[in-house]
């Protein structure tokens, strides 16, 4: 059957919507969160069902077509231009229940953090979520998840227990430690190659309230402050969660004003201590002399404001990568590409520091933590096609001039540049996703953003 006819009749079986090139509607169907990304695939499928992918899938493979899943885009820039893919849009699809006895979160595919954060809070539970309420539950467990709790809980993806997902047969399965095991282990960590994942259930934590803030120095002070920030993060305990960071506030309205148009050195930290034990690991950084300071309990749900990302989509250029070390020379790198008196199109040059649970291995899927003291991660806006060389180059030399310093390995959900998915994981585990891509989808019918290839028969 011809692409064309397929794709009429499965617009015709659809609870959700299919868009085609040339409908009214076609440009706001294709948009990724990412808006410097021009997806041009020859479909958008917007589902509003399980059944609706299973017919997504099911079409795509007769048709000889492909299939990308997508909650928000917010890590759309690798994948490309999607020819010959239908784009299966689950934004859609972002139910979420929780069930407060068994401390458990059931979440549709295309949730993002906040739908669940805020259903949670609602129990006096918090989930593992990432710092920007917009992103997506699914792309970002999929791919690990370093949340504000991830040096006391571990990475988001080693608390699921089990994913609903249609396979690229069409299927509909839910999978979990009894049930296709290998799959399972595969989607914790793995990212998006395996299947497309329709619901996930994961575990939640009676945590109501944290002690979080950021405190703001001039940059003037990046080389003094980023340098006192490394040393302390060597002394504090798992419980807290911080990040070092470069900040140019662009002079935009979502900005607040007090910010917009400025440029600080930033440190920003969440910790479930009581206060006055949290006042009291933040004194030495207090002492240099921050000229704001939002440090208060808050409630857990608030957590998505404390990075202050991007309110709603944006066009952006990033990539990021993990670090073993951030001495004084790695520290001066990145003052000498972002500090006070450097001409930069980066908005941000962020560094999480990791450690604590991630360090410790638990187990739970094809990666169950993440090497490296930090994780770095460089930014800038693209609003015009012109900036992007500027962006790039910026980002690739802040990359480039912390190689001494960067670890092997590099962070699925951070990199947001095509790379070879090798470099996320050790040959093991690298060489059993290949062998879990060839069973469960030999043809190469899900296509994500960051490719596992199948190992060969
Ligand atoms: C502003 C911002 C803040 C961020 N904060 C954090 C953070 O705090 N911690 C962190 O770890 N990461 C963070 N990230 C990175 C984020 O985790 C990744 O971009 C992640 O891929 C986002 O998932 P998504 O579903 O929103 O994105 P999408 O671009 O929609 O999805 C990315 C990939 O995930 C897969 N995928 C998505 N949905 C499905 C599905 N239903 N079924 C199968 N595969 C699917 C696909 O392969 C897809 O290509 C942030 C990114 C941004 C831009």
């Amino acid at each position: 059957m011809s692409v064309h006819k397929s794709l009429d009749l499965l617009a015709l079986d659809l609870d959700g919507v299919l868009t085609l090139p040339g409908d009214p509607e076609w440009d706001q169907a294709r948009q990724a969160w990412n808006l410097a990304v021009d997806q041009q695939p020859v479909a958008v499928a917007t589902v509003a069902s399980v059944r609706d992918v299973q017919a997504v899938v099911t079409a795509a493979r007769r048709a000889g077509l492909r299939v990308a899943p997508q909650s928000t885009g917010h890590n759309a820039s690798p994948m490309g231009a999607l020819a010959d893919t239908i784009l299966l849009r689950l934004s859609q699809m972002r139910g979420v229940s929780v069930d407060p006895s068994r401390r458990v979160a059931r979440v549709e595919g295309g949730a993002q953090w906040s739908d669940v954060t805020s259903a949670a809070a609602r129990h006096g539970l918090a989930a593992l979520a990432g710092s920007s309420g917009d992103v997506g539950v699914t792309g970002y467990t999929l791919g690990g998840g370093v949340s504000w709790l991830a040096r006391s809980h571990g990475l988001a993806a080693n608390h699921v227990l089990a994913f609903e997902v249609v396979t690229a047969y069409g299927e509909p399965r839910r999978v979990d430690q009894e049930h296709d095991p290998d799959l399972f282990w595969a989607l914790r960590g793995g990212g998006g190659s395996f299947a497309v994942v329709t619901a996930i259930e994961f575990a939640l934590f009676p945590i109501s309230e944290v002690y979080a803030g950021a405190l703001f120095f001039p940059l003037e002070q990046a080389r003094e402050v980023l340098n006192a920030w490394a040393r302390w993060t060597d002394t504090v305990p798992a419980e807290i969660t911080s990040i070092g960071r470069v900040v140019r506030f662009p002079a935009v309205p979502d900005v607040p004003p007090h910010l917009a148009g400025k440029s600080y050195t930033v440190v920003e930290a969440a910790t479930t201590l009581d206060p006055v034990a949290a006042d009291d690991l933040l004194a030495p950084l207090r002492a240099l002399g921050a000229s704001h300071d939002t440090f208060a309990t808050i409630p857990v749900e608030r957590l998505d404001q404390l990075n202050m990302d991007p309110p709603a989509p944006t066009p952006i250029y990033g990539d990021g990568w993990l670090q073993t070390d951030l001495n004084a020379e790695a520290v001066e790198t990145v003052v000498r590409a972002v500090g006070s008196g450097v001409d930069t199109p980066l908005l941000a040059v962020d560094l999480r520091h990791l450690g604590g649970a991630l360090n410790s291995g638990r187990g739970g899927g094809a990666i169950d933590g993440l090497p490296g003291a930090f994780l770095g991660f460089a930014v800038g806006i693209t609003a015009r096609p012109e900036a992007i060389d500027r962006v790039r180059s910026a980002v690739t030399g802040i990359q480039d001039g912390l190689e001494p310093w960067r670890a092997p390995a590099r962070y699925l959900n951070f990199v947001e540049q095509p790379s070879d998915a090798r470099s996320f994981y050790d040959p093991l585990t690298w060489a059993r996703l290949r062998a879990f891509k060839a069973a469960y989808d030999p043809d190469d019918l899900i296509r994500s953003n960051h490719p596992i290839p199948a190992a060969q028969a």
